[in-house]
Formats: C-alpha cells, structure tokens, sequence
C-alpha cells in the first residue's frame, strides 16, 4: 500500500473515532439493527429514519418478530419512508434468516449476499460493521470520497467503475478495524465530502486529496446523468360516503405485484397522452374518470375539482389531478361490488381512525388526511 492510502485509512479512522455521530444503530452490534438501518438507510436521510428506525424496533425487535408479522403491518411501520419493496423484501428476507439460519443473520458473506433485497453494498455494511469482516460497503457517497481523493475520472454511473472502487475499498482496510473504517468512510461522505459543498478546510485527508490539490473537488465524481423520470398524468376520485357511510372515502387496494404492491390509494387512472392534463377542461376530465371507474364497477359522478398533487417514484412521475365524487349506486356500499376483469379489487369505505390500519403510499396519505381535515373543520 502506497503513502497516499495509508494515510487516508490512518487519519480517517483517527478522525471517526473522535468524531463519529451516536447514532441509535451504533449504540450496540446487533446484525439485525445493522440490516434494519441500511435498508431505511438506502435514499433517505439519516434524520427522516432515527425515528422510523425506533419505532420499527418496538413492533419488530428481533429478527422472528418481523418474520412472523402480517405483511400489512410492516408496510404501515414503512408508511412514510417510501421505496416500499424494500420492506417487503426485508420482510421476505427475515422469513429466510427465520427458517434457514434459526434466526440468526449468518456471518457469511454469500449466505448474507444471498438474502432478498440484500445487494453487495448492503451485504458490505452488514460484514463489516455487524460482524468486523473486511468486506467493503460501496455506495453512491463511497464513490465520491474514493473519486476524489484519488482524483479517479471514471464515470461512477458505470458498473466497472463500481467493482474497481470495491476493489480499492477494501484494499483500504486496516487490518481488524473493517467496523469502524467503513463507517467512518460513510462518515466522510456524509458530513464532510457533500455532493455540493465539500468541506476540504476541516477534512482530515485533505492533506494528500489528489482530487482537492488539483482544484477538481467540485467536479468530481464523474457520473452520467440517469434518464429523467417517465411523467404520468392522472385523474383520481375522491368518492365521499353518504348513508352509512357518511363521512367515509372510498379507498382501494393496489395488485400484489409491481409499483406500491398492496398499498391502499384513492381510485386513479392514467390519462391517455394525447388527452393532457392542463389542455382538457375539468368536464371532460370528470368524463373520463366517470367511465373508468365505471369499468371497475364503481358507479360515481364526479362533481368538482378538488386539489392537484405531484410525486415522484424513482422511474416515474405522477401528477395528479383529484376531483370529489359522489356515490351513484342507492345502496353506496355495493358500487364497488361488481368488479370487471378476471381479478378482484378490494375497496374499502375508511373512517380517519381507519387509516391507522392500512398503509398508504405518501401522496395518498397526505391527500386523504388533508380532506379528513377539512371535512372535520367544515362540520366543526
Ligand atoms: S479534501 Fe475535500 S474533496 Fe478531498 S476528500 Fe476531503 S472533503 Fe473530499
């Protein structure tokens, strides 16, 4: 090893050591906390999952717990943190530490690899910090400590680009301190190599940082731009009870596979291309969502537009334009009896307090709480 790596891997680990953050998934080696934290961890900031990261716990504090539980529940511990596969594949994932390994997350780096939803990066984190192995953990912040310090021009989009990286990681290494070496390289990435503002006066390997001397610490790392999210345009149907289900909406069940697996949502259907969201006036969009909804047998007449909301998913992006409704049928509980296709979709009229059962993908969420609101506020 050079003069140039061994420096970096000695001031980093000095560094974390005085420096690291009390992170609850750090307080004690649990591979089961460790497992847990990095999927939370995957997209979303450190703050967002503290608490998520607790409150999961409680209701599933060992590996058995999470495996025995109805998969709903898991969902509604999730509801919030988006990316929705990766609890169901932690979820399926716990199911075979359950069965295959007594319920122990194994110290073996292809039995761990192997698990679902479990990927080299997170198989890294897991060997390293739960179990001290010098396996390196390689991700997106990794790249860009790595790239810039040794002023690496690859392309980080590439995967070539990642296993050479891999390589160098785990070169990197001290002997026997893989726990805290990879923590303190995510470290790095996290307070003080930023994407957009690298702190290169306080870092503790500027000294020797090809990337900083050569005045590129902003240029680096290379990476291709990724395709831009497919926009989708959609009307939905905020259908509100009347009868016995006065005060109620109508939600129903995403299908159990694909994009928000067996979450629950408002009604919605894709607006063809051609037909636009801003170009068609609010009759003809009501039209069109009439008739869908009819196709599912749910008999409504929307009657006003309500609010319009944009989210994005990692490949798509939905906007959304939300019209009230009412019930046709006489008996509104059996609009949704019928159902068209050869596959049954669940509807369900929902209460406020009913919303603590199901688990809603965030746009929904927030779309269905903001109307309970103001329909509590009106009649208050
Ligand atoms: S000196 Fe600057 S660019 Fe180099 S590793 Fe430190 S923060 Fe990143």
């Amino acid at each position: 090893m050079n003069e140039q790596k061994r420096y970096f891997s000695r001031e980093l680990l000095i560094w974390y050591r005085a420096n690291r953050r009390d992170l609850p998934w750090r307080r004690q080696q649990n591979p089961y906390y460790t497992w847990v934290s990095e999927i939370m961890l995957q997209q979303t900031r450190v703050d967002t999952v503290i608490p998520y990261f607790h409150r999961f716990l409680e209701k599933f504090p060992t590996v058995e717990a999470l495996a025995d539980a109805p998969e709903e529940e898991v969902l509604k511990a999730w509801e919030g943190l988006g990316y929705y596969s990766r609890a169901r594949n932690l979820q399926a994932a716990a199911r075979e530490v359950k069965e295959q390994y007594g319920g122990q997350v194994p110290d073996d780096k292809q039995k761990v690899s192997s698990l679902k939803g479990v990927g080299p990066y997170t198989t890294g984190a897991i060997m390293s910090i739960a179990f001290n192995r010098p396996v390196p953990a390689v991700d997106g912040n990794v790249m860009r400590v790595l790239s810039r310090y040794f002023r690496l021009h690859d392309d980080i989009a590439k995967p070539s680009t990642r296993v050479n990286i891999e390589y160098l990681a785990e070169e990197l290494i001290p002997e026997g301190c893989a726990s805290d070496f990879n923590q303190a390289l995510m470290e790095l990435g996290a307070l003080i190599c930023t994407p957009k503002s690298p702190a290169c006066l306080i870092c503790p390997v500027m000294e020797h940082c090809a990337g900083r001397i050569a005045g590129e610490e902003l240029v680096l790392p290379i990476k291709t731009k990724a395709k831009p999210p497919k926009p989708e345009q959609r009307y939905a149907a905020l259908i509100v009870g009347t009868g016995a289900h006065a005060g109620k909406v109508l939600v129903r069940q995403r299908p159990a596979t694909g994009l928000l697996a067996r979450m629950w949502e408002l009604p919605h259907m894709l607006v063809p291309k051609q037909a636009g969201l801003i170009g068609m006036n609010d009759d003809a969009a009501m039209d069109m969502l009439r008739g869908a909804m009819l196709s599912e047998g749910v008999q409504v007449k929307p009657y006003e537009r309500w609010v319009d909301a944009e989210h994005t998913f990692s490949h798509i992006h939905w906007r959304m334009r939300v019209f009230l409704c009412e019930p046709l049928a006489a008996d509104a509980a059996s609009i949704f009896k019928q159902v068209a296709g050869d596959h049954e979709t669940e509807y369900r009229w929902i209460s406020p307090e009913d919303m603590e059962q199901l688990a809603f993908p965030n746009l929904f969420l927030k779309l269905i709480n903001d109307y309970f609101k103001t329909s509590l506020q009106t009649i208050g």
